[in-house]
């Protein structure tokens, strides 16, 4: 059903996408592929739909839990993969037996984290040797990546350089905070493990009018509810085509049975939700929280540089040092609240317009 407001997992629940998916089928042929997009524009419905259909070990790490965290550590990471490992068959779990750090005795993998800790690398060096003994690809997904970023006291990009270059196994990116995520992969810093190595990369939008209306109108079909082509305009004038809130309009819809009602809660629960992230995007940021909702206030509509500087300028009744503004413009861009255009900053979506 398409307004069901879990990530889509079933093919037949995904619309459009057709060549996104494509996209991804042919990256995952190499050791790399990121899948980046806006919050709620449909990347985890994208990756599940993709582990339905391509038939491989598939390691999925839902690591979008740590975003109200302002640092993770290794044992955050293990425990992940501790848990996706445990989604494998009997049979390919025993083959991970006899790795440092593993315990693959009951019925369920037990990883160490602290004492004679597992290494990642090891991990990986096993899976490919699965991959290879197996014929299947083996491919692992760090879904909502750019919280790795995060992970203090332990380089990840090392034992993920060394897959690059060694191992058979592959690894799928995704992250909502596009900027963030190359923040973390760092491949243009000459001093990183990563450093020049080519990724596929695949961006998701939004959908276009057009498509948002005929996701509207066929979800509608679904529940046999007909709404007047009007209003389905009105929809995406109100909440553009983020393919998540306009799935919540359905869903309310049906609950509501009543347009303005059903948009209002739509809005609502957006501007909470999109106030509830940008808090956590203020973690760890607490110094500049003030400068930045100052920023989003002016620029709600579209500003430029200096507009965002005198408005900073004139709440503070001192000068801002023009080196810091643009860092805190540039983070915001890389957390995808804010998105420039010609000089021109903007709110990268409509309902995120509306929360500030
Ligand atoms: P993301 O991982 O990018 O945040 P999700 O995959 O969780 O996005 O999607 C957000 C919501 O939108 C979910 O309710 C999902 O079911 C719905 N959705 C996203 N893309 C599609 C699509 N192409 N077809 C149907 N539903 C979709
Ligand atoms: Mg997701």
């Amino acid at each position: 059903m398409l307004f069901d407001i879990k990530p889509k997992e079933d093919p037949k629940d995904l619309f459009d996408r057709e060549e996104e998916l494509q996209k991804l089928k042919n990256g995952i042929n190499y050791p790399v592929s990121l899948l980046l997009g806006l919050r709620r524009s449909g990347k985890s419905s994208l990756v599940k739909v993709l582990m339905k259909e391509e038939d491989a070990i598939w390691i999925y790490l839902d690591l979008r839990k740590y975003e109200t965290k302002t640092f993770i550590t290794y044992k955050d990471v293990i425990i992940e993969l501790e848990k996706a490992l445990n989604r494998f068959p009997q049979r390919i779990k025993k083959l991970l037996e006899g790795i440092k750090g593993i315990n693959v005795a009951g019925l369920e993998i037990k990883l160490n984290w602290g004492k004679q800790k597992v290494e990642i690398s090891e991990i990986f060096d096993k899976l490919s040797e699965i991959s290879e003994k197996e014929d299947k690809k083996v491919i692992i997904v760090f879904d909502e990546s750019q919280e790795l970023r995060k992970l203090k006291g332990y380089n990840l990009l090392n034992p993920l350089a060394y897959a690059y270059d060694n191992l058979k196994i592959r690894f799928l990116f995704t992250g909502s905070e596009i900027g963030m995520v190359y923040r973390f992969l760092k491949i243009k810093d000459p001093n990183s493990p990563l450093f020049g190595r080519a990724m596929t990369e695949i961006t998701i939008h939004p959908f276009t009018k057009e498509k948002a209306i005929e996701f509207l109108k066929k979800g509608f079909e679904e529940v046999k509810i007909n709404l007047d082509e009007k209003l389905l305009e009105d929809v995406y004038n109100n909440i553009g085509g983020i393919p998540g809130w306009l799935t919540y309009y359905g869903f309310n819809y049906i609950q509501e049975k009543d347009h303005e009602e059903a948009l209002n809660k739509t809005i609502e629960l957006a501007v909470s939700l999109i106030k509830k992230e940008f808090r956590n995007f203020l973690k760890g940021r607490e110094e500049a929280k003030e400068r930045y909702y100052t920023i989003m206030g002016v620029c709600k509509k579209g500003c430029r540089w200096s507009e965002s500087k005198r408005a900073i300028e004139a709440k503070e009744g001192v000068r801002i040092d023009d080196k810091k503004l643009t860092e805190l413009l540039q983070n915001l861009i890389d957390a995808s609240f804010l998105i420039k255009e010609n000089e021109i900053y903007r709110p990268a979506d409509i309902l995120i317009e509306k929360a500030f």
